[in-house]
């Protein structure tokens, strides 16, 4: 059997993680090395090692992804006037990927610059 990712790890509860949100396909859980006051990760629970290598069949889990980024950045009022969030999936090297597990990032609390780096 192959080894477990960093992220299921943390899913079996192997590895410790301030835990958001969890449902049957999803656990949110905050970011170890924050970029922002709000720095949260979205992991599906099934590995898909990056978004080049989803499927037919994830795409109601991608989408499911999506919405919980949605949802979570209601209940902590980031889309109310004024403010807002980034949603960031890094794939690839050049894309900043270092965990391959795919992961969506829920960056907020400050203006983020565009381009990115
Ligand atoms: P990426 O570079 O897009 O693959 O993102 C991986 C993210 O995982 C980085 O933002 C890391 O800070 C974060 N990370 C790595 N280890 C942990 C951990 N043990 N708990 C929470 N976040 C982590």
């Amino acid at each position: 059997m192959e080894d477990k990712t960093l992220f299921e790890k943390i899913v079996d509860r192997e590895i410790p993680a301030e835990i958001i949100y969890e449902d049957d396909l999803c656990l949110a859980f905050n970011d170890i090395a924050p970029q922002s006051p709000t720095h949260i990760l979205i992991v599906p629970k099934k590995v898909i090692p990056r978004l080049a290598e989803a499927n037919e069949d994830d795409k109601a889990v991608l989408g499911h992804l999506l919405f919980k980024a949605r949802e979570i950045a209601e209940n902590k009022g980031l889309s109310e006037e004024g403010k807002g969030f980034r949603v960031v999936i890094n794939n690839g090297e050049h894309g900043g990927e270092t965990v391959p597990h795919l992961h969506v990032h829920l960056l907020a609390g400050r203006p983020l610059l565009w381009p990115p780096g």
